[in-house]
């Protein structure tokens, strides 16, 4: 593929949002160079700026500021109501322009200003396109009342970073979410591009991969090199055995196609673009009879057994039942033990093209109590989609396998405190002594404070997704603990 080629190819995340807000500060950091000039004086003519966000080992993305604000228009947006009209317009029509191209839209706004009416405004257009929205809370650079300056924010109701453009906080994170959005997305020709590496490689489930050969595990029964080991989750029918039949290819079929069919669990092997993966407990790769009872006699226990055998498990849901409350059930099960996993809406190919982006809004939205659990797109009749559910799930193991060395937990400790103080509770404010990281899987981390008692729920949840943030693990589970450190066991759960 020429450069040329490539780069039409390549996914376009679109930075929108009111002028000033920051957006060519944070074009420049996302693509690590000083080619857009910001501005310090509001109303300087700007074109619209386009550039390449790559990253080691990473699909590249092509980042676009719709800055072109003209100069009238943004005075005028300085000046008062009745300027705004037209100003809102301009923007509201180079919005449409961007955003039809765009696979990630990233609604950038600024966090001292809070949340103003246009914001809302574009937040509402934005939402009507149905693409995956981003909303970035800029100039978040260290000062305490976060918490408060996000609330109002959150009520947009879209997924959102606190970043500070200027200082550089969290551009990373936003980085890496946005990379996860665009993976998340079902990538049409993704699927087919696979197929040819797929054929003719037999599985060689013992060859390294290069990227899992860590240092040794804690105890685990899992290794921590070698395959990366899935295992299929789901409801009868939701499309287990399929999905491992399109991911092997047909030749392999190990199913058969006779009604009620048993078979032990195996384990398959399969090689993709110089990656091993295993298959573990593919126990629904018999063909069942498609008898309804099978929903009843699913077995919750049996199959969570198998997940403890894998890095990371796929949840299959069949997209067009909707989310059941078994499938519910499941995730929250899933989330409960810390499973590192992701979630398969499977069957895309029944839903029509155009209410594919409202059902998974829809799914996110429901499954909103883990929103760090990307919901992939695929269908494996289609063969969709399954590149994504691979590069995913590894990305899983490597957050999994996140350990942070100390300096760093101190200063990312030092960094989440002094950003947003732990608001006072019975009249006592906690006080944090330090940070460290208990166990690597999943990553947990515990923060010794006086009392952990005082310290309020909100601001533990705060502490989590700062972590997150900081330390790059966008969707492994997470464990956040509080230890008093006189003793008493005042150990609490993130939930
Ligand atoms: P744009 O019009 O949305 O592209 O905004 P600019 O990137 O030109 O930024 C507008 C102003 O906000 C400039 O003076 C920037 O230096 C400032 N700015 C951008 N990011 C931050 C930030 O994270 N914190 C603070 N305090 N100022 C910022
Ligand atoms: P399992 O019980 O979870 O292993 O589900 P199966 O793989 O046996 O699939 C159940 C039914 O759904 C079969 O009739 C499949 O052909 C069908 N199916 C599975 N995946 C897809 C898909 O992506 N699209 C469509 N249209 N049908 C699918």
């Amino acid at each position: 593929m020429s450069a040329v080629n490539l780069a039409a190819s390549l996914p376009r995340v679109i930075l929108m949002g009111r002028p000033n807000v920051g957006k060519s500060t944070l074009f420049n950091r996302l693509i690590r160079s000083r080619r857009a000039i910001t501005h310090d004086r509001p109303g300087v003519t700007r074109d619209r700026m386009e550039g390449t966000v790559r990253g080691r080992g990473k699909v590249p993305f092509i980042l676009v500021d719709t800055g072109g604000v003209t100069m009238d228009g943004h005075e005028s947006a300085v000046e008062g109501p009745r300027g705004l009209r037209g100003f809102e317009e301009d923007i509201l029509r180079q919005a449409k322009e961007a955003v039809a191209e765009g696979a990630v839209i990233c609604l950038v706004v600024d966090g001292r200003d809070g949340l103003t009416p246009f914001d809302e405004h574009l937040a509402a257009h934005l939402r009507r396109t149905g693409k995956p929205v981003l909303l970035v809370v800029n100039k978040v650079d260290g000062m305490e009342r976060e918490d408060m300056m996000l609330a109002e924010f959150h009520a947009l109701g879209f997924p959102l970073m606190a970043v500070s453009a200027e200082h550089g906080h969290n551009v990373r994170g936003l980085e890496e979410e946005i990379r996860a959005l665009l993976s998340a997305r079902a990538p049409e020709d993704g699927g087919r591009e696979e197929e040819d590496d797929a054929a003719g490689s037999a599985g060689r489930p013992d060859e390294g991969t290069g990227d899992g050969a860590e240092d040794a595990g804690d105890g685990t029964e899992l290794p921590d090199g070698g395959p990366l080991r899935l295992c299929l989750l789901g409801r009868p029918n939701a499309g287990k055995s399929s999905l491992v039949n399109a991911f092997v290819g047909r030749e392999r079929m190990i199913v058969s196609d006779e009604a009620g069919t048993t078979r032990d669990s195996v384990d398959v092997p399969l090689e993709r673009k110089g990656r091993s993966y295993v298959f573990v407990d593919t126990a629904g790769v018999r063909r069942r009879s498609r008898i309804t009872d099978t929903v009843e006699r699913f077995s919750v226990n049996s199959s969570l057994k198998s997940t403890t055998k894998a890095h990371v498990t796929m949840l299959v849901i069949d997209a067009t039942g909707g989310l059941t409350a078994q499938d519910k059930r499941l995730v929250e099960l899933l989330d409960e033990r810390k499973t590192p996993f992701l979630i398969v809406l499977n069957k895309m190919d029944l839903v029509p093209v155009k209410a594919r982006a409202a059902l998974k809004r829809q799914f996110a939205e429901e499954l909103s109590f883990c929103s760090h659990v990307p919901i992939m797109p695929a269908s494996a009749r289609r063969a969709e989609g399954l590149a994504a559910l691979l590069e995913m799930a590894g990305r899983i193991r490597e957050e999994c396998a996140v350990r942070v060395p100390t300096g760093q937990l101190n200063r990312a400790m030092d960094e989440v405190l002094a950003r947003h103080q732990a608001p006072v509770v019975r009249r006592v404010r906690p006080k944090f002594f330090y940070l460290t990281q208990a166990e690597s899987r999943p990553p947990t981390f515990v923060f010794f404070v006086n009392d952990a008692e005082r310290v309020a729920d909100s601001y533990a949840r705060y502490l989590e997704k700062s972590l997150r943030g900081l330390f790059g693990i966008a969707h492994a589970p997470m464990r956040v603990r509080l230890r008093s450190s006189h003793g008493r066991k005042g150990e609490r759960k993130d939930e």
